[in-house]
């Protein structure tokens, strides 16, 4: 099954589609880790993005298209996969549509993470992760259970997002609004459009979105 998780920054999208990878082994593809790890390489696509990146706009969608599309072709997709920050303009999903065609690859289901947009704020300043297992922490939702060490892997190095602040959220949130948001009716009129509470216990929208790919 192949499916992709909508919604604006903070919406949870990655954490989901970790947890669904892990039980499910669908393969997550996080256009945003793709290109944190292309910047950390120093790669060309990298020097490209990185300051687009750290302003909170959007990389350009020949870039993401490419970036994806390589992706896809790999043979581990075949069981599935789960987009996670892409697409995130209609040129990005009129390709995808394409490239799915051209391939024989179908989407299964677009679930949107509906959020309140006052939450997202503080849910993305108070993020980070392990630097060596990449699993999520939180100041305030979700603290290592020993502080200062990795709950998966005992790592005691931890990192965060430079664009993970106040005034980057800003211009994240005008870009999902201005670009993203259409796409809601864009799935909706393609019949694969479900939405589940964004704002409910992470646990509660796991069982939410494992209802949704129950039903497809
Ligand atoms: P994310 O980790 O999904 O929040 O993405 C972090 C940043 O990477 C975004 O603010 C964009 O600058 C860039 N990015 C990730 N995915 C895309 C995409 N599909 N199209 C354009 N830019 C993207």
């Amino acid at each position: 099954m192949n499916i992709i998780l909508l919604g604006p920054p903070g919406a949870g999208k990655g954490t989901q589609a970790q947890r669904l990878q892990t039980d499910v082994g669908m393969v997550q593809l996080s256009t945003g880790d793709m290109l944190r790890a292309a910047v950390k390489s120093g790669s060309a696509l990298g020097q490209k993005a990185k300051d687009i990146m750290d302003a909170g706009k959007l990389v350009p969608d020949e870039l993401m298209v490419g970036l994806i599309e390589d992706r896809i072709a790999q043979p581990d997709c075949a069981k599935g996969f789960i987009l996670d920050g892409f697409p995130r303009t209609e040129a990005q999903a009129e390709a995808l549509d394409e490239m799915l065609a051209r391939t024989g690859k179908k989407l299964d289901r677009v679930i949107e993470m509906e959020v309140d947009e006052q939450a997202l704020t503080e849910r993305v300043v108070g993020r980070f992760t392990c630097a060596r297992c990449g699993t999520g922490y939180h100041d305030k939702f979700k603290r290592p259970r020993v502080e200062g060490v990795c709950d998966v892997c005992g790592s005691k190095e931890f990192s965060r997002r430079k664009d993970d602040n106040a005034e980057t959220m800003k211009t994240r949130m005008a870009a999902y609004r201005a670009q993203t948001e259409p796409l809601l009716p864009y799935y909706r009129a393609k019949g694969v459009l479900k939405t589940v509470d964004g704002m409910a216990a992470m646990d509660e929208v796991y069982r939410q979105i494992r209802a949704v790919l129950a039903g497809a």
